[in-house]
């Protein structure tokens, strides 16, 4: 699919700045304060202090330049960026909620996200209905006189469903309610939320944007309307804000967000389909994949997707992580978004369990290296664990050779 070409030129071009004396980055402002000559100085920059560079902990040029490019990309008005992605989508919750509302969000969505939602915010009065919400109707009917924010993600980050992004933004419109939509999968290269009536994008800056797994981070991107409380209370008074020396790393690291998206996308695809075709997969989840039951939701309001995706197996949860050991490529590890390959294997409660069978969920994140070596890959590690059988099959296979003891 396609990332609009201007967002190369916003990545890779910079108006001239005549403070820099041309330097072709901007420099990492590692400072905790500004200064000034005068009271008369001081008290003016004061006024508006995320508008001014007064105080680190509110407003850094590093960090404001990584901002700037942000709200470009996402054709927003006004970024902040945070220590990390929980940073940004918990402070932009708690800029919207207050003890009394009443939140909606998909069953899907990131754990702690959940977890934040669902378990913590309750002791601040605030009640979280977690629906499914590959469907409007589940939107709707989970509607409550105190409805106040629909906590968004999509697609969802371990089996990837999509939510109707224009859909719930009109009916949040229609009952006086925001929406937040985590946007760390498609990245602002291949989905733009805020110009679908979204009123928040959260993104884990961790993953894609800085792409080289070397930093965390989280930006939160909105119209002033939204930005301004947020920036005068949840980004100065939680203080979990970016320090100018990751904004200089997530900087480089967005240069070529455009580029190493179109080749995740690329890659992705090219390792799904072959996955799809293996007979240890039951179901592939995939929203660029025709087979997905939202491919064509995708389609319209997504231009490209990205590189991590997941399938549900019959094979154990020890089986596969076996197939998992045997990798060369791939490594075991939590998180995604950077250059190198990663697998994950986990049990699952299949969450509509028609088929109580399916019990174990693969994720792969496709990184930068060659797809072919990374089919080869999962090819050979295959093998390596067909060949091998497990201690139970030796066991039925010959009762007597395997009694231990
Ligand atoms: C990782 C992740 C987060 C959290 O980001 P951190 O930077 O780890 O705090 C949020 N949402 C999604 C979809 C993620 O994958």
């Amino acid at each position: 699919m396609t990332i609009n070409e201007k967002k190369f030129s916003i990545v890779a071009h910079d108006e001239h700045d005549d403070h820099h004396h041309g330097s072709i980055n901007v420099p990492i402002y590692q400072t905790s304060l500004f200064s000034f000559d005068t009271y008369e100085q001081f008290n003016m920059a004061r006024v508006n202090e995320q508008e001014n560079f007064v105080y680190s902990r509110g407003n850094n040029p590093t960090v404001r330049f990584l901002e700037d490019k942000l709200v470009q990309l996402e054709q927003g008005e006004r970024a902040k960026c945070f220590a990390s992605g929980m940073a940004a989508i918990s402070a932009a919750i708690m800029s919207i909620v207050g003890s009394g509302d009443h939140v909606i969000c998909s069953h899907q969505a990131y754990g702690p996200t959940r977890e934040f939602l669902g378990n913590y915010l309750q002791k601040f009065g605030v009640e979280t209905t977690f629906v499914d919400g590959s469907t409007l109707d589940h939107w709707k009917n989970a509607v409550r006189s105190n409805t106040r924010l629909l906590y968004l993600e999509s697609p969802t980050s371990m089996f990837f469903q999509l939510q109707d992004i224009r859909g719930c933004t009109d009916l949040a419109a229609s009952i006086g309610a925001e929406t937040i939509l985590d946007n760390s999968w498609a990245t602002p290269c291949f989905q733009n939320p805020l110009t679908l009536g979204v009123g928040l994008v959260v993104h884990s800056i961790t993953k894609y944007i800085s792409g080289h797994s070397d930093c965390l981070g989280g930006v939160v991107v909105g119209s002033k309307r939204l930005m301004d409380p947020l920036m005068s209370n949840e980004y100065m008074l939680f203080g979990g804000v970016m320090t100018p020396q990751t904004a200089g790393l997530v900087t480089r690291g967005l240069r070529t967000l455009p580029l190493r998206m179109q080749r995740h996308e690329s890659s992705g695809l090219k390792v799904a389909e072959y996955v799809s075709r293996q007979r240890y997969v039951a179901k592939i989840n995939h929203p660029g994949l025709p087979n997905h039951p939202q491919y064509e939701l995708a389609k319209t309001q997504m231009s490209g997707t990205g590189s991590l995706f997941s399938f549900e197996s019959r094979e154990s949860v020890d089986k596969l992580r076996a197939w998992a050991d045997h990798m060369h490529f791939f490594r075991i590890g939590a998180s995604w978004g950077g250059f190198e390959s990663l697998i994950n294997v986990n049990a699952f409660h299949a969450l509509n369990a028609k088929d109580p069978q399916i019990g174990t969920l693969v994720r792969l994140y496709i990184g930068a290296e060659d797809p072919e070596d990374l089919i080869q890959d999962l090819d050979q590690a295959w093998r390596c664990v067909e060949q091998s059988p497990s201690e139970e099959e030796l066991y039925e296979q010959n009762p007597g050779i395997n009694q231990k003891g």
